[in-house]
Parts: C-alpha cells; structure tokens; sequence
C-alpha cells in the first residue's frame, strides 16, 4: 500500500515527535506521525505514565500520561495523519523527498523528522515453551480492547504500571483474572497496587507474588499455564484462556542504524538547525545528539521546533525558518 505524500513525516510519537506535530500544523504542512506503539507518548505512556514530572516548564508537576495526553490535544488541533502501531524499516529516496517503507507499506514525504528516542519499543516476551507456538491466540502483550475479555479466565503476568492499571481495569470484565509477579516488590503506582489489593481482598481478583510462567499450554488456543513459585520452585497449573504478558517494553534503534545516517552510538549527530547528513531529513529529542546534549523532555520540545520549523523552510526556501509568534499567528485567527 502506497499512502498519500505529505510534507514532514515524524518518525515517533513520544513528547518530541507529538510536539513536531503540533509545529508542523501550526505551519500549515501536511504532517504525518508513525510509531510502533498502539498508543502515542513515547516513554511518558510507554514506561511511566504514573510518575510525575517536576521538570516540564509550565508545568509545577505533571503525570506523565497527563503531559502525553496534553501533547496530543495540542498536536491534533491540526489534521495530521496518525500511523500506530507501524514500523519504519527503511528510509529510500523518493519522488522528490522520500519513500519510507514502514511494515504496512510505503509511505512518501518530502522530509522527515527523527524522533526515535531510543529506538522502536518492541515488548518484551516470555521465553517459555508455548509462547511462539501460541503467541496471538490467547497470548498478547497489550490490551486492544478489554471488551474481547469479557468472561474469559484471565492471566496476567507483570509488576509495572501497565500490569496493576489492567488488573484494575479488568476486575470486572474477566470471569476470573489471575495476576502473577515474581517477587513481591512492584513498580507500578502505589495507588494502583493499594486498588488492586483490595480487589484482591473482595475475590474479584487473585494476586500471586513470587511466581514466574514455566509453560503455556494449548492445541489452537491458550488452555492453561504452569507457574512455578521463583524460591520453591512448587508448581501449579492454572486453567486460563488468556495470558496477558504486561512486562515492559525493550527500545532497539534497529532499522534507523542501517540508513546511512551519521551516528555516534545509538544516536544521529546533528547540526544546529537539528540537520542530519542527509538532506531533508532532521532528528530531534532522545535520538538527536551534539555537544552539550540534555536527554530531557524539555531539550527535545525545544529541538522539535528547530527541526520541524527548518524543514518547512527547505521544502519551500521562501517560507521563513521563524515561525514568528504564535500569539500572532494565522493558525489560531
Ligand atoms: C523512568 C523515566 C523517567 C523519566 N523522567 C523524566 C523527567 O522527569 N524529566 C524529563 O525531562 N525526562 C524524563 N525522562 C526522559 C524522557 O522520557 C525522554 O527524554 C523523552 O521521552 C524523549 O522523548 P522522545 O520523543 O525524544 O523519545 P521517546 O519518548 O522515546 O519516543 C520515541 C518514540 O519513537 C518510536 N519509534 C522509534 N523508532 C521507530 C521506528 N523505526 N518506527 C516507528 N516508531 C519508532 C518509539 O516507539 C517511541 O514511541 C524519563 C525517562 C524514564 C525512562
């Protein structure tokens, strides 16, 4: 599938890339967001969304999720195209810009701005017999949409926030939802864990500490699982028909490496105006490195400007790099 050219494509929806989007619109382009995750945010709703932050100017404190939610509200006062769960492989001239080839087809622009952070987030699996086997029947690693759980036997597997925020959410729709950890201390939010635990207490939901998957079971479908406690190493066998594996996230810069992009470690080196060495393609936030370099919220929202603002210019030399202000601007009369 070949989609509609547009004029900046922006290669990750983490804070960076959200507010990218938000210049690109302000600047009248056609703009277009890709990222792997089913959920825009980068790290604040991939691997903190119930941490707050202190550092975000404007902001006194500010959950993460709250601040990815924010960006979004703020990006999408302008159309833009929004490709989730889709990965940038490879990166082609094209048709006066670019062909990027993503694993849903090819998607032309006529710049690109880099917002990778550390890379494409790839869930991470459980390296347990049964998993290939039965992986998307009856084993996932998000919830796409809680209501396919409705009176299934639930399992799920996890210590974060993602796996305490779905035992909550779920308690009501599973017909028995199981939650295993493999020890006893959680990273998720203390009021989500306090939740949980009561829910515990009412029966709606039983929290297993200590215990870690030994084996997923199934001819066609998820049937049953092993757990294994992690100090006694006692087994049980849990009858379940969905085992939900909420444990996190890996980044891999992956494909970005292969492009022939300048790079200094995991990241692309960049001017001052947030260039690469390529032509018409930027990099900003987490990914995008110089002297100097801050891996902050902040530095990336500042850097998103630079980029974005610097690739409108070279795709049309007569419209300024400076945006002038926006208290001033056409795209809020
Ligand atoms: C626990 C923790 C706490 C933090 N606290 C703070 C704090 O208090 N203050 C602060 O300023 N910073 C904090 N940070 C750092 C901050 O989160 C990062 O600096 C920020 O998220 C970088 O934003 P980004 O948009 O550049 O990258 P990211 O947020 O990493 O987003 C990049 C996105 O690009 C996507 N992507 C990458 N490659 C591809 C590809 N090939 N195809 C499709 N999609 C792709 C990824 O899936 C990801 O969603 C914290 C980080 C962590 C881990």
């Amino acid at each position: 599938m070949t989609a509609e050219k547009v004029d900046i494509t922006i290669i990750g929806g983490g804070p960076t890339g959200l507010y990218g989007l938000f210049y690109a619109g302000m600047r009248g382009v056609s703009a277009r967001v890709i990222d792997v995750l089913p959920e825009l945010g980068g790290q604040l709703t991939a691997l903190y969304p119930e941490k707050d932050v202190y550092d975000v100017a404007g902001f006194p404190r500010v959950l993460a999720k709250d601040l990815a939610r924010d960006l979004v509200t703020q990006a999408m006062q302008f159309e833009a195209d929004v490709c989730l769960e889709e990965r940038v492989i490879e990166l082609n001239p094209g048709d006066d810009g670019f062909d990027l080839r993503t694993d849903e087809g090819v998607r032309p622009t006529g710049t690109v701005v880099i917002a990778g952070g550390k890379g494409a987030f790839k869930s991470r699996t459980l390296a347990v017999p049964g998993w290939d086997e039965l992986w998307r029947k009856g084993i996932a690693t998000h919830v796409k949409d809680p209501e396919s759980l409705r009176g299934r036997r639930v399992l799920i597997v996890g210590g974060g926030d993602s796996a305490f925020d779905w035992s909550w959410a779920l308690r009501d729709i599973a017909g028995e939802l199981t939650h295993i950890h493999r020890s006893d201390r959680f990273r998720a939010h203390e009021r989500t864990v306090e939740q949980v635990m009561g829910a515990t207490e009412r029966g709606q939901i039983e929290l297993l500490t200590f215990q870690a998957v030994q084996e997923i079971h199934g001819d066609e479908r998820v049937e049953a699982v092993t757990i294994a406690h992690t100090k006694t190493k006692e087994t049980r066998r849990l009858e379940v028909d969905e085992v939900l594996a909420l444990i996190g996230f890996v980044p891999n810069i992956g494909p970005i490496a292969e492009w022939g992009l300048d790079l200094e470690g995991n990241a692309i080196r960049v001017d001052t105006r947030m260039r690469t060495n390529i032509p018409g393609v930027y990099a900003a936030g987490d990914i995008a490195t110089y002297e100097g370099k801050l891996e902050l919220i902040s530095t990336g929202f500042g850097e998103a400007a630079i980029a974005v603002n610097n690739a409108v210019h070279y795709l049309d030399p007569s419209a300024k790099v400076d945006p002038g202000h926006s208290t001033s601007s056409k795209a809020f009369k």
